[in-house]
């Protein structure tokens, strides 16, 4: 039998791979203004004829090839950008697999014009179907021009494929959306059938955003920032009044590269919470950077799907980035119906840390390796991987008497998985993967509390402690009314009260968790949250279960046993939104052990 392997023609090799990488003229946008800004240009301008059928011409100012790269930059795994598979791991550019100018070329008629700054003459060459048609001289300025012509000539198949018009320039508009988006310091023009669509200038990202989606856009935006050694991201909101019905404004970048990712969508989703109203979806321009090394983008052809090594990290700092932004500018506030006397205290707390302080006691077990990797729990719940020492965590309670200092109250666990602090009372300290997580135990119970009655209210769920002696209140006529309004949802977290007259109320029952004795004003904190909350089109549930945890919450200056603080922590976790509270107000932060290696490292 003779052999019948044979090695495909580079032509037909490309054609194939054009079909990952080009699916319609808006791909070749992609690809061609991703070259563009890899060479560093800082204008470029785009045509299209036929919604980028007939032609895509993408001009640029960058720095432009030599007669011989103007040549090789068509053949398969030709690129400047990489040189070994090491250099993946430091991808900075747009591009790198070499892909794009021989798939383009495979299917389409090219002309490209170069010139490099240093060159007196640039070079042109005809490519059509992967071969080569004409190279000759070409007098130009600095940069190149790219102009494909009749995509899909020879692949009647994919050009029958395409859409109308209308459907095509959506995709090429989108695709120029998402570059021209996040390169705001880069002018663009778009021009379709002659008519210049857009003129955008070098600026700002705002006003980039403003020139790209119209000048109501520039009192809509919020900033969102938050850097951590491992992260930083930086953008904008959309304020959730402005909010769409459609999905649409949603731009991630992960190093400026677009990029979809619905787990990070969730994370911002979640930070606007409450505030969004009913069937709309949230909009953002965000961009997440992080060391090359801990992304990956290799994953998919075009690049828009990508893993992050440490995505539950970054989903953390993005929904505290949002829930910031939110609370900055006035409207998580909305949320926050008390004034918290227990945040002042934690306030009063921290400036005590500045005092000389005698040298705490600590126990500590000298074979805790807190950089050890332990393999994370496959049980689907998210948070649990964050922390390795989850599963091996041994109590150590019987440490908590002897510990006299009331600064530093420290537990660690005799095995060497597990690390459980509390700070100042007031914060706990456990360790994680990536590092140390701070975790404010006021603001941690209330978001546990928070969760629980509301949904106690919901589900109707009611444990209540009966009172030994019933409390009588007596509240003002408006008070008295409205305490009667909400009482079916009091009764259902637990609270007995019966009317006594017009104004005067028994209060026979309170919620098991309810450490508070204080019943009067216990109750007129809910009335008062109720009051605010009704303007803010917050429901009664809200309010009722906003007052109620916060009053209920543990406090500052109180000490947690190490089961306390584990069961607060998991607690925590179980939430679905566990990084912040019902006020908006972070409930924790991470102690990056890279950025601790870094501070190490400087001094
Ligand atoms: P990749 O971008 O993955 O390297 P491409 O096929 O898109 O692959 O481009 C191949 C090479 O051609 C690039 O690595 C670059 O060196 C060169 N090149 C392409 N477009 C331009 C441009 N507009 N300006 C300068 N050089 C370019
Ligand atoms: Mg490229």
């Amino acid at each position: 039998m003779t052999d019948i392997i044979k090695l495909l023609p580079d032509s037909v090799a490309n054609q194939i791979a054009a079909g990952e990488v080009i699916q319609r003229p808006a791909s070749v946008i992609k690809e061609l203004v991703e070259n563009a800004l890899d060479a560093g240009a800082d204008k470029i301008d785009i045509v299209v004829k036929d919604a980028g059928r007939t032609l895509v011409s993408v001009i640029d100012n960058g720095c432009g090839m030599s007669d011989t790269d103007a040549r090789l930059c068509f053949e398969r795994h030709a690129t400047s950008k990489i040189k070994t598979a090491d250099d993946l791991f430091k991808l900075r550019t747009m591009g790198f697999r070499g892909e794009a100018l021989a798939s383009i070329a495979a299917v389409a008629q090219v002309e490209l014009m170069t010139k490099r700054g240093t060159d007196e003459i640039g070079t042109k060459i005809v490519i059509e179907g992967s071969v080569v048609k004409e190279q000759t001289v070409k007098p130009m300025a600095k940069g190149t021009h790219i102009h494909v012509k009749n995509l899909f000539f020879n692949v009647p198949a994919r050009r029958n494929f395409l859409k109308s018009n209308e459907v095509e320039m959506r995709h090429v508009v989108e695709e120029f959306t998402r570059i021209a988006i996040i390169n705001p310091e880069v002018s663009f023009t778009l021009t379709s059938n002659d008519k210049e669509m857009f003129h955008l200038y070098g600026g700002t990202l705002k006003q980039r955003i403003v020139g790209l989606f119209g000048k109501e856009y520039d009192g809509r935006l919020l900033p969102v920032g938050q850097e951590t050694n491992s992260v930083a991201i930086s953008g904008f909101i959309v304020k959730p009044e402005f909010s769409k019905k459609t999905r649409g404004e949603q731009y991630f970048f992960a190093n400026k590269r677009f990029i979809k990712h619905s787990y990070l969508h969730h994370a911002v989703e979640n930070a606007f919470q409450e505030l969004l109203p009913k069937d709309s979806f949230p909009g953002y321009f965000i961009d997440i950077e992080v060391d090359p090394k801990n992304i990956d983008v290799n994953i998919h052809p075009t690049k828009t799907e990508v893993n992050f090594i440490d995505v539950k990290l970054v989903y953390a700092i993005l929904h505290a980035a949002v829930r910031k932004a939110i609370g900055q500018h006035n409207l998580a506030p909305l949320l926050d119906f008390s004034v918290d006397t227990d945040v002042n205290a934690a306030f009063d707390q921290a400036s005590m840390m500045d005092k000389p302080i005698t040298q705490p006691h600590i126990d500590f077990n000298p074979s805790y390796n807190p950089f050890r990797n332990a393999t994370p729990k496959s049980n689907g719940e998210n948070w649990r991987i964050l922390y390795e020492s989850h599963d091996a965590r041994v109590e150590n309670d019987e440490n908590q008497g002897e510990n006299e200092n009331d600064n530093l109250n420290t537990t660690t666990s005799n095995d060497q998985d597990g690390l459980y602090l509390q700070l100042q009372q007031s914060f706990i300290v456990t360790a994680m993967r990536s590092g140390l997580m701070v975790i404010d135990q006021h603001l941690a119970h209330e978001r546990i509390l928070f969760d629980k009655f509301l949904k106690q209210i919901e589900n109707h769920n009611v444990p209540s402690q009966q009172e030994l002696f019933p409390h009588n209140i007596n509240l003002s006529a408006g008070d008295a009314s409205l305490l009667k309004e909400i009482r079916p949802e009091l009764e259902q977290i637990g609270f007995t009260i019966e009317p006594m007259g017009l104004t005067t109320f028994v209060v026979k029952g309170t919620p098991a968790d309810l450490k508070e004795t204080d019943i009067l004003s216990v109750v007129e904190n809910i009335l008062e949250t109720c009051k605010n909350g009704a303007g803010a089109k917050m429901g009664k549930s809200f309010s009722i279960a906003r007052s109620m945890a916060s009053q209920s919450a543990v406090k500052y200056g109180q000490r947690l046993t190490v089961a306390e603080m584990r069961d607060m922590v998991d607690r925590l976790f179980a939430c679905p939104v566990p990084e912040t509270a019902p006020n908006g107000k972070r409930i924790f932060t991470i102690l990056d052990v890279n950025e601790l290696k870094n501070k190490l490292a400087q001094s």
